[in-house]
């Protein structure tokens, strides 16, 4: 495990510059941060690991080359991925969040008074461990006392729980994993969404990063909708904005268990003390996220099964 501070000694920084690129995922672009310094690079037993303190985006997560989060913009995504479920649910007690060792997806769902419980299953302790060290202000609820830690992989967690009796299932599970291509492959895949389903109770409510957004592949995206279709009837789409991630944004798969339960608007509002902490997340903005433009709503809700 590495501390130095040389910036150019990763494969992915040039000349001062991180550059994101993925021939698979990004063809054809990239997207360039410039960097102060680096603060660690390793590699862990699942994946590549850098975190560097960027000119104007604060300090930034890296794993196997793909962003993970910034100081600066990360609320964007952690309040819509955690506060769409949990205020399109009429009391969430018990959440499970899959991935998310880095804590901010942690710290907005304890901000629900309601929320009794939090299981959190991360399969690499050293993302915890550099997240408390160079992200504290998302790291900041790791230590809250409704919050379990389980330093597991989250697809055979929630096949161990396949028998859960129906008071141990959850009322919102969140997948806030890395893309595809390393340890989380398991999550866009039928199978995953079938052990969410038998996770969940009957309200239950699940949202998953989609590790996409229309502008980079709509195709996959379309095939990922059919997946979660195939198990969950109710299955919508909406998104974040958030300029670290390439093109901007990113999608969020959000499936209820009731067929008949309106995800796209709220049904608790946050209450003035609650809207004071938030900094992206309102009742509009819940609504919003689900319009698309018509070529993307097309492909994405209109095509045939
Ligand atoms: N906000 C991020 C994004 O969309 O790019 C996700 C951030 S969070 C750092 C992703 C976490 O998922 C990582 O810490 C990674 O170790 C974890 N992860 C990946 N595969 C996993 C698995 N199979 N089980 C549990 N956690 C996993």
């Amino acid at each position: 495990m590495s501390n130095s501070s040389s910036i150019d000694g990763h494969k992915l920084i040039n000349n001062g510059w991180f550059t994101e690129i993925s021939d698979k995922h990004f063809p054809g672009q990239g997207l360039s941060l410039k960097v102060e310094e680096v603060l660690h690079h390793s590699q862990s037993e699942f994946q590549d690991i850098l975190v560097f303190r960027s000119s104007t985006f604060g300090n930034v997560l890296v794993l196997d080359g793909i962003i993970q989060c910034s100081e600066r913009d990360e609320f964007a995504y952690q309040e819509m991925i955690s506060h769409v479920p949990l205020f399109a649910h009429r009391e969430p007690k018990r959440v499970l969040v899959i991935g998310g060792g880095d804590g901010g997806v942690i710290r907005e769902v304890v901000k629900h008074a309601c929320v009794k419980s939090v299981d959190l299953v991360e399969i690499d302790s050293t993302v915890i461990e550099l997240s408390r060290r160079y992200l504290p202000h998302m790291s900041c609820a790791l230590d809250n006392s409704k919050v379990k830690i389980h330093l597991r992989d989250g697809f055979q967690f929630l096949r161990d729980i396949g028998h859960a009796q129906d008071e141990e299932k959850y009322d919102v599970i969140i997948t806030d994993s890395s893309d595809p291509d390393g340890p989380a492959e398991a999550f866009f895949q039928k199978e995953y969404f079938q052990l969410l389903n038998n996770a969940l109770n009957e309200t239950g409510i699940l949202i998953a990063q989609a590790s996409e957004n229309v502008w980079l592949d709509i195709a996959y995206l379309s095939g990922l909708m059919k997946i979660a279709r195939s198990v969950f009837q109710n299955t919508e789409y909406c998104y974040t904005t958030v300029p670290t991630y390439t093109s901007g944004q990113l999608g969020l798969i959000v499936c209820a268990k009731n067929e008949a339960l309106d995800l796209k608007n709220p049904c608790r509002m946050p209450t003035p003390d609650e809207q004071t902490q938030l900094m992206y997340y309102n009742p509009e903005i819940h609504f919003a996220s689900f319009i698309l433009p018509t070529w993307a709503e097309n492909l994405i809700n209109q095509s045939s099964p």
